[in-house]
């Protein structure tokens, strides 16, 4: 339909970014310069350019980064250690481990490594507590950043069915933990579907707002949506294709036939990805606010 819009990740992060410069420079006048640590333990190249990703980010905004590399064989005490030192410095606010860790090292113990205050991926089991309690102090980048979305395009979603495809701790939980919350951003009705759910067709037909979290390239499609609904596409997906790379990047929705149906959808890429890099920046200086008592208002 024409009347379909198509929600501007990349608008609406711009807007996050200008916000968090404004308070990188509060912070700046209270004297502390706001920093995230990146720590990488792996050799894949997709994780070495996420974290320069983050690092570039930081950069444009005004936080300081600081990265530390553990050797992707190193034993996981390594890995610990670093995390402690970066725990006690005064200088870095934020932590961010990036996943996966190698299989020798207990992802469990990593994110319970970081202090919960400098956690600014929001995955210790401290800040998943508060999430679900109603009280969040991080929450996690990619749900937060739907939020955010939904918010910028006032989609409603006090009272609406919604629909969360995929369970995962890092994109799916989460956000079916903020669209139930008692709060005019939640209120929503909630189903979380994943790979054992019956009638996945069925519960798509009903909903008003659909967040596609699965990694399945293209596996939601216009027939399966309600007409008018609200598609957030947080699907990342490497397909071949005829480009200079071989490849190319597409969602969890068939964009062209949800686009056809939906009142409202995310691109991808343009979407949710750059909502994700942007609340970590504004995580990070959230976490300095509140580590200096300044009051970012965040
Ligand atoms: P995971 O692989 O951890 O989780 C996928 C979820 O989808 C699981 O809960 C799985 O169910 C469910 N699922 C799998 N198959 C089906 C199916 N046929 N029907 C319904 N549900 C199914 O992925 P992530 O949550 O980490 O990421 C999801 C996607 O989002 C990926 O494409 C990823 O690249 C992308 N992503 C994008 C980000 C962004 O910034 N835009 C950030 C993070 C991720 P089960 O639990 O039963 O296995």
């Amino acid at each position: 339909a024409d009347a379909t819009t198509v929600i501007d990740g990349e608008a609406v992060a711009a807007d996050v970014r200008a916000d968090v410069t404004t308070h990188v420079e509060t912070l700046e006048d209270a004297g502390v310069t706001p920093g995230l640590a990146t720590v990488l333990m792996s050799d894949d190249p997709a994780s070495e350019t996420y974290v320069s990703m983050k690092q570039r980010d930081c950069e444009e905004v005004g936080i300081e980064s600081v990265h530390v590399e553990i050797d992707a064989d190193a034993p996981a005490d390594e890995l610990y250690d670093a995390i402690d030192d970066l725990n006690d410095r005064d200088d870095v606010h934020g932590i961010l481990v990036q996943l996966p860790v190698p299989d020798h090292v207990d992802k469990r113990s990593v994110l319970r490594r970081i202090d919960p205050e400098k956690d600014v991926d929001g995955f210790h089991p401290e800040n998943v507590g508060r999430l679900v309690a109603g009280d969040a102090r991080f929450k996690p980048c990619t749900p937060h950043g739907v939020q955010k979305l939904l918010a910028a395009y006032d989609v409603e979603t006090e009272g609406a069915d919604a629909v969360v495809v995929g369970r995962s701790d890092i994109v799916g939980k989460p956000m079916a933990n903020l669209l139930i919350q008692k709060s005019p951003t939640g209120n929503a009705t909630t189903t979380v579907c994943h790979s054992r759910t019956e009638d996945l067709a069925g519960k798509l037909a009903e909903a008003d707002v659909v967040v596609a979290a699965a990694g399945i390239p293209e596996f939601v499609d216009g027939s399966m949506l309600k007409d008018g609904a609200t598609v957030i596409d947080v699907g990342i997906n490497r397909v071949d294709a005829d480009t200079e790379k071989g490849y190319e990047l597409v969602g969890d929705v068939e964009y062209e036939s949800a686009r056809g149906v939906a009142g409202a959808i995310t691109p991808v890429p343009g979407g949710v990805g750059p909502m994700t890099r942007a609340m970590l920046l504004y995580n990070t200086v959230k976490a300095a606010g509140l580590q200096y008592d300044v009051d970012v208002n965040l």
